[in-house]
């Protein structure tokens, strides 16, 4: 059985990057991975649910939820580096839901909390996401909006000392399990983005209900869910920074999504090469083993170009992070390119195991299914594709 261990780094990366502070925190990511999460992964695909609750108090009290957060809240206060090292070994997680549940905790739920959230917030709900003893989840997307985020019609009135929500959310990470939702919500009738903003919806909050578990066709063991707000009513104070600046808070936000989802893409596609190679090199097909042939050998060098190329790109974006440079460009090019190398990757690797491959008992088979979203959440590749071509000024 295939094992998800640290790689060791290629010697410039490991002095130019990377230094003993970074591989203990590798060491203690790579082992919590292998032991506690990838024995467990079958199970809790089987069961379309992993425990959130229990595996996030776990990597809460290792300090792996608030990498890059602010102490004051509970974080670690470390710099994109120790993100990366983080992000690329949750890319070992043999199954890309668990890898999104926890980036949403992560990268997805909590960075606007963290940037605009008043200390009332951050206290509230803030430091419980970051000690594991919330699960948060975002929800932007809806039935009638997905792409166009501006189409949305989730709305929050405001009356009084409150915001009162009606309409629903769909495709929502974690959202079965949450303990609160932050929720991107239409806050006036003007025309323009300063039209909406983010909210704190606590899960227990009357009028707001769970209303369907979505059956999906990989991310099993992810929890998406259907959400229904009804006359829902949250305290004021529940505004995450400015009413109507939550739209542009949202976009900042998305950029933690995708740069979240580059190392984990380009280390789990690393790993399927990896369980490929072991399995051709040992199948021996018209009197020689798989591995001899040479088109397939060149076809793993083709991705692993590719993977070589994504890598260097995320490097490449840590490093204007670290300079406090706007790398929306860069990222939506390294998001849109992760989409298509999980996809080709995952399907070649599959193809290589012929009719193995396609039996739901071989990894490579959960890896296929759960790589065709990395083209559709946080951002469809075409919705990439505009961002850049926009930036580029066409
Ligand atoms: C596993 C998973 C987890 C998710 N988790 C969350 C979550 O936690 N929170 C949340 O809010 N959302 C979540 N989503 C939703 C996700 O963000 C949306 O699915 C995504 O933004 C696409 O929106 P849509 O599905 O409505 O597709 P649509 O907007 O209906 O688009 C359909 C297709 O048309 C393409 N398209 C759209 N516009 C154009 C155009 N102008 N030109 C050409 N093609 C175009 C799109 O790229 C897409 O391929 C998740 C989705 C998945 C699959």
């Amino acid at each position: 059985m295939f094992r998800a261990e640290a790689r060791i780094m290629p010697r410039e990366e490991r002095t130019m990057y990377f230094n003993e502070d970074h591989d203990a925190l590798r060491a203690t990511v790579s082992r919590f991975v292998s032991r506690e999460l990838n024995p467990r992964l079958d199970e809790w695909e089987a069961a379309a649910q992993a425990p959130l609750h229990d595996i996030f108090k776990q990597m809460g009290d290792l300090g792996f939820l608030g990498i890059r957060y602010d102490p004051a809240w509970g974080g670690q206060g470390l710099d994109y580096w120790f993100d990366t090292v983080f992000l690329e070994e949750l890319g070992h997680i043999q199954g890309v839901g668990l890898q999104g549940a926890i980036a949403d905790q992560t990268h997805m739920a909590t960075p606007a909390l963290h940037e605009f959230g008043s200390d009332h917030l951050k206290e509230t709900w803030l430091r419980p996401a970051l000690s594991g003893d919330m699960v948060a989840a975002i929800a932007v997307t809806e039935p009638d909006a997905g792409s166009d985020v501006s189409a949305l019609k989730t709305r929050a009135r405001k009356d009084g000392d409150a915001y009162v929500i009606n309409g629903s959310k769909r495709f929502i990470t974690n959202g079965v399990q949450a303990d609160f939702i932050v929720l991107l919500a239409r806050t006036s009738d003007e025309p323009g983005y300063h039209a909406f903003s983010l909210l704190v919806v606590p899960k227990d909050t009357p009028g707001f209900s769970v209303s369907k578990k979505l059956d999906k066709v990989g991310w099993r063991c992810s929890d998406t869910a259907e959400l229904f707000f009804d006359e829902a009513r949250v305290p004021a104070e529940n505004l995450i920074g400015r009413e109507g600046e939550g739209f542009i808070y949202q976009m900042k936000q998305f950029q933690h999504e995708r740069f979240a989802a580059l190392p984990m893409t380009y280390v789990a596609a690393r790993d399927m090469i990896d369980l490929t190679v072991d399995y051709i090199r040992q199948r021996t097909v018209f009197g020689k083993p798989l591995i001899t042939r040479q088109v397939l050998r060149h076809r793993l060098v083709d991705w692993l170009t590719d993977i070589e190329c994504l890598k260097q790109l995320t490097y490449h974006i840590v490093r204007l992070k670290t300079a406090g440079t706007d790398a929306t460009r860069e990222i939506s090019m390294a998001k849109l390119m992760s989409g298509g190398l999980a996809r080709r990757v995952s399907d070649g690797c599959l193809q290589m195991f012929g009719g193995m491959g396609y039996k739901n008992e071989t990894l490579i088979s959960r890896y296929w299914r759960d790589s065709r979203a990395a083209s559709i959440a946080g951002g469809a590749d075409e919705v990439m594709s505009d961002v850049i071509a926009r930036l580029e000024g066409f």
